[in-house]
């Protein structure tokens, strides 16, 4: 697939475009969603340039999931919940809106409604107490 080097977590992973960061080594970011379907969704991109999972080298497959497992591990100790959601949407007909290969990290809570992909802005403040809380997780 045709990579398109404008796309915003390309923009981002240059410093063209701001995040809220929570964890960065040589081959990954972590990053906050900024429309999160519950708190503490983090989403997380190779710094290779993929398209989706499919396009990844197995380097770069093995370091996003290397870094989501350590991301789901502090989420899931920062909010206390007893489930996560690990997602990965590969093309436009399985939901994919951002054409650069990332991971998504959800928490759930029992017995909650995941809010819908992509659709609501949360507060800036509430994103960034929530990634210290993350980052506070890590090991
Ligand atoms: P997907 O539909 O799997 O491609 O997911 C893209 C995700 O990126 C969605 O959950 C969006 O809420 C999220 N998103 C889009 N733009 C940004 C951004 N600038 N910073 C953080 N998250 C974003």
């Amino acid at each position: 697939m045709v990579y398109d080097s404008n796309n915003i977590f390309a923009k981002i992973l240059r410093g063209e475009a701001s995040c809220i960061a929570v964890y960065e080594d040589n081959e990954t970011l972590a990053f906050m969603d900024l429309m999160p379907q519950a708190p503490g969704h983090v989403l997380i991109v190779p710094k290779e340039a993929a398209v989706n999972l499919l396009d990844l080298s197995e380097a770069g497959a093995q370091a996003c999931i290397r870094t989501t497992q350590r991301i789901a591990i502090a989420v899931k100790k920062a909010l206390g919940v007893e489930g996560l959601h690990v997602a990965q949407l590969n093309g436009v007909a399985a939901g994919q809106t951002v054409p650069h290969c990332h991971f998504h990290v959800i928490p759930h809570a029992t017995g909650t409604v995941l809010r819908m992909h992509a659709a609501i802005l949360a507060p800036q403040d509430e994103l960034k107490a929530m990634a210290e809380r993350i980052k506070a997780c890590l090991v």
